[in-house]
């Protein structure tokens, strides 16, 4: 069983089955056309053959009644008395014949007496010596016989005279290639006169002593083959003698065989048509629908092509362009879902007070800052800044006016950090920078520049100017493999300075000493 998976294969096989189709319609057409013709041939020689058969009869007739005629006349039975009884000269029987009978249209005639001495006319020896006479009295007898002159018709009679045989009138008509030629332009065929199975008359020369098949039904010539049909000829006309009507099978075949020519070249250019038609309606069908099948797999494997329109020529083309808007709108909910997907992102690693990173991002970048550092065999510095007394704030002006006061202090520490700095607000009103790749005292530095600014820049709220200050402790330090030690420490040592800033009198920069550090401080002093 063909499996038909795919409109293309089907197409191929609709287009093979309506050529095969259209292959077996017009072998069958010719098959039948064929069968037709031949038979129609067959009618054709039987018809002809009748006809022919008929003029034949009609000839015969004729003749004989012309024959019946001459020996029925009393003055030329009178005048061949006188010849043959009494030995008158023949001129004047000759005369009288020209006069009675010259309008006979007979080819030969002759008188001859009992023993078959001319008297009156001429003809051909052979007749006269072959001529089987009838002494019937008011008789006519037919023959044909083959002379060298070619096939006559003969008819004799005798002629009496008070009852006594004086001779026989023979007249005769002649088939020559001529004759044969006026009747094969009526009946468009060939006809033979055969003696003895030849054939001993026909228009074409060669084929005289050319034998007839023993079935006696073709007569094979060069390379053509007459299919025959015999024209009987009654054994008292002539033992030998036939006649016979031919139709060239050459011919017929020709005409089958052009024929043949003719369906085999509709059936070449009809299967060609069908199959150019069916390749160039694959072929406009195929492309738009492999664009089409490739377009749905990138869109599977979650891409979105960029598909320009087309001018739709067809419903494919028509697919395609609405596929293509699909895809265009499909694209912009995309780029307004990743906005929003950043938006949210954004929102969920920032303060959205202060716009500053908040705690959850601290976790996520930390790792990224401590394997940067490890890279690159530097420091990580962390400064914890808390505003001093914030409460009070609050609690005097106002909580929008603390807002106020860390949306202010945020601006101020962005203003003051480096662009490579990661600022935090860790909560209410702390916050923390950790900066890579500082020494202790540039991170020192920074603090100092950051807690003096905040002294000196009050807050604008309605109309009171808020002063803050703010207490900072720092730690730096080189990370070690554990990402959550590392950060831990590193805020629980600044977490630790900044307990002592608050503790010994706020407003100041406090620096976490690490132990060696610390020791070394003590011997200084
Ligand atoms: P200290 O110098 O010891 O840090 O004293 P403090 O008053 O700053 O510390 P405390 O922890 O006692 O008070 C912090 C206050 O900050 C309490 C709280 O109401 C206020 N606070 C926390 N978050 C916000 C905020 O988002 N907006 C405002 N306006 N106030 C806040
Ligand atoms: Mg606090
Ligand atoms: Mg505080």
């Amino acid at each position: 069983m063909i499996k038909l998976a795919t409109f293309r294969s089907r197409l191929i096989f609709y287009i093979l089955l309506v050529s095969v189709f259209l292959s077996l319609s017009l072998g069958l057409s010719f098959w039948h056309t064929r069968n037709i013709l031949l038979s129609e041939a067959d009618q054709q020689l039987q018809r002809t053959s009748h006809l022919l058969d008929t003029y034949l009869v009609a000839e015969r007739l004729e003749l004989e009644r012309y024959a019946g005629i001459v020996r029925d006349n009393l003055r030329i039975q009178e005048y061949m008395y006188v010849v043959t009884e009494i030995g008158a000269e023949n001129a004047p029987l000759d005369k009288l014949y020209q006069q009675q009978f010259g309008w006979l249209p007979i080819d030969n005639r002759v008188l001859i007496d009992t023993k078959r001495n001319v008297i009156s006319g001429n003809s051909i020896s052979s007749i006269v010596s072959m001529a089987v006479l009838s002494n019937e009295p008011h008789s006519v007898r037919l023959q044909y016989i083959n002379t060298p002159q070619g096939v006559e018709l003969v008819a004799n009679a005798p002629v009496y005279y008070l009852d006594k045989l004086l001779g026989h009138i023979i007249i005769s008509r002649n088939y020559d290639t001529d004759k044969l030629r006026e009747l094969e332009s009526i009946s468009k065929g060939r006809i033979f006169i055969t003696d003895k199975n030849k054939v001993a008359l026909s228009t074409i020369p060669s084929m005289i002593k050319s034998s007839l098949t023993d079935d006696m039904s073709s007569l094979s010539f060069m390379n053509d083959t007459f299919m025959l049909n015999r024209i009987i000829v009654d054994d008292s006309l002539s033992k030998d003698i036939d006649f016979y009507f031919g139709v060239s099978e050459r011919r017929l075949l020709d005409n089958i065989e052009q024929f043949s020519k003719l369906i085999l070249l509709i059936v070449a250019f009809g299967v060609i048509g069908i199959l150019s038609l069916g390749i160039l309606f694959l072929r406009d069908f195929d492309k738009p629908i492999k664009k089409l099948l490739s377009m749905t797999d990138e869109v599977s494997k979650g891409k979105l092509p960029v598909i320009s329109k087309i001018t739709p020529r067809n419903e494919i083309d028509s697919l395609i362009n609405h596929f293509s808007d699909m895809i265009h709108s499909l694209r912009e909910k995309q780029i307004l879902i990743s906005k929003a997907q950043q938006e949210l992102e954004t929102l969920t690693i920032t303060d959205s007070l202060t716009e500053l990173y908040n705690r959850r991002h601290l976790v996520e970048v930390f790792p990224k800052l401590q394997a940067q550092a490890q890279r690159d065999r530097s420091p990580l510095a962390a400064i914890i800044i808390d505003i001093d007394h914030f409460k009070v704030i609050n609690d005097e002006y106002g909580h929008l006016a603390g807002d106020q006061c860390l949306v202010e202090f945020s601006a101020l520490l962005r203003s003051h950090s480096r662009t490579n700095d990661y600022l935090f607000r860790l909560g209410g009103e702390e916050f923390l920078i950790i900066t890579l790749g500082e020494t202790t005292k540039g991170v020192h530095s920074v603090a100092e520049k950051i807690r003096k600014a905040t002294e000196q820049t009050p807050i604008h709220y309605r109309d009171a100017h808020i002063h803050m200050t703010i207490s900072c402790g720092v730690c730096v330090e080189y990370p070690t493999g554990d990402k959550e030690r590392s950060l831990n420490s590193l805020l629980l040592h600044s977490d630790n300075a900044l307990y002592l800033a608050k503790q010994t009198g706020r407003n100041k920069v406090v620096v976490h000493l690490h132990e060696d550090e610390h020791e070394q401080q003590i011997k200084q002093h």
